[in-house]
């Protein structure tokens, strides 16, 4: 690509990210973003899959209740989405996928771009690039605090740089932009509707996380932590906390002795576990014995074995702090990631993609993560199936870290990381990625 190009595409992908940036939406109420994302894939000519073709309504997890659905959906219509588009998604069906088929037969190529924002306000400091350059979120409480806006504009790079060589493209590349990416809430419902059948490799990255130089490449990371998202719901009796406190129940209390011993889940012989009570609240007043209480939390573990584990534990946990009090307990599973390895095998091919590349300034072969993340479920499949896949970083000096009020990065990483995803395509393609033939009895070349 040369330099010219180059610009103009940077140029494209900054705009993209900026509005998108400015108009940051929560998981399953992406409208407007992927409203735009499916008229921009239409018209470079890919074949436009979105609503339930797109994500399996059933299998998504931690959707909002109807009411918060349509608020949104009416204020995306406010703003001028097209309501061809936003008719398809309606309901929090907000998945998009584009596909591009090449003219000789090749490989099934899945890449993968999450849009969902953070639910957090962003910072209003006057050395907070967004303000200073009037690009900050127009929505209180809400932020793209993790770089999605950045992956959006990455995505449709990429689309409009490999519709520009459609007539190089050997197979098939399907684009999937992600709803619900935060609290690993949408990856499995669209592996379920099929997206990742018949894929034979699959290409995923994030801005930043553990990589903060621009211009450095991570080629996989490795050593993703299965995990589980809990909502959980006490109910016990309010009283009279003066008069006639022996005849109410204490949710606040049951949930309060249930945050403190799922802290004290005994850690594993077999390897690394978590578990977070992130969020607490219950009661309605100083003088009311507390009725309610609600909690969030989250469990971790090396392996799904490892998490199963702490999934057990916590029933047990939760259901026996509720009988201590005499109130209930009701639970439900609002996301879930699994653990995955990257292939080492993908490794040298991206390298050597890398190595063509002089915005690369730094190659990083593979680092362990310590975190989760549910495109694990789209590698896993992949893998399951014979094919290959990563997930990259694609390095960035950030203004705060993710999910702080103060989070940025560098947009320069965008149009580094575009244009290897790009490469990586066609060097699947040409069969580059096939080092070893026996690895890769998956292949259609
Ligand atoms: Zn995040
Ligand atoms: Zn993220």
């Amino acid at each position: 690509m040369n330099h010219e190009e180059r610009n103009r595409l940077l140029t494209g992908m900054v705009t993209c990210r900026r509005d998108i940036h400015a108009h940051p939406e929560p998981g399953w109420m992406e409208y407007r973003t992927a409203s735009l994302v499916a008229a921009r894939l239409s018209a470079l000519g890919y074949e436009v899959a979105t609503g339930e073709q797109a994500i399996r309504s059933e299998a998504r997890m931690g959707v909002p209740d109807a009411a918060t659905l349509r608020f949104h959906e009416e204020k995306a219509l406010r703003e001028g989405v097209d309501p061809f588009w936003l008719e398809r998604m309606k309901g929090g069906h907000t998945a998009v996928v584009g596909v591009l088929r090449g003219l000789k037969p090749g490989p099934v190529i899945a890449l993968r771009f999450d849009m969902d924002c953070v639910e957090i306000g962003e910072s209003d400091a006057p050395d907070h690039l967004p303000c200073q350059l009037g690009f900050s979120s127009n929505r209180s409480g809400l932020m793209h605090a993790c770089g999605h806006d950045g992956h959006v504009a990455i995505g449709l790079g990429v689309a409009e740089m490999i519709a520009g060589r459609r007539s190089e493209l050997a197979g098939e590349v399907r684009l999937l932009f992600q709803p619900a990416e935060e609290g690993c809430r949408g990856a499995k419902a669209m592996v379920e509707v099929g997206w990742l059948d018949g894929a034979d490799y699959f290409l995923c990255g994030h801005i930043g996380l553990k990589s903060r130089i621009l211009g450095e490449i991570v080629a996989s990371v490795d050593g993703f932590l299965s995990t589980t998202k809990i909502d959980a719901m006490f109910r016990g009796k309010e009283a009279h906390a003066g008069n006639s406190p022996e005849l109410g129940s204490n949710a606040l209390l049951a949930a309060c002795t249930a945050a403190l011993h799922l802290h004290g889940i005994s850690r594993h012989s077999e390897g690394a576990t978590r578990v977070n009570v992130g969020m607490l609240e219950g009661g309605s007043g100083r003088n009311v014995i507390p009725g309610e209480a609600r909690m969030k939390l989250e469990l971790r573990g090396e392996t799904e074995a490892l998490n199963e584990y702490m999934a057990r534990e916590t029933s047990r946990i939760l259901a026996s702090a509720a009988s201590m009090y005499g109130v209930s307990c009701e639970w439900e599973t609002v996301g879930r990631g699994i653990s995955a390895e990257g292939d080492r095998s993908l490794i040298p091919m991206i390298e050597q993609e890398c190595a063509g590349m002089d915005t690369v300034v730094s190659f990083v072969p593979s680092i362990p993560f310590g975190a989760s993340e549910d495109a694990t479920f789209m590698l896993r499949k992949v893998q399951e199936q014979g094919g290959r896949g990563v997930y990259m970083l694609f390095g960035s000096p950030l203004a705060a870290g993710h999910h702080q009020s103060s989070f940025d990065f560098d947009e320069r990483v965008l149009g580094i990381a575009a244009e290897l995803i790009v490469r990586l395509v066609f060097a699947c393609r040409n069969g580059a990625a096939v080092s070893d033939p026996a690895m890769h009895t998956n292949s259609k070349e």
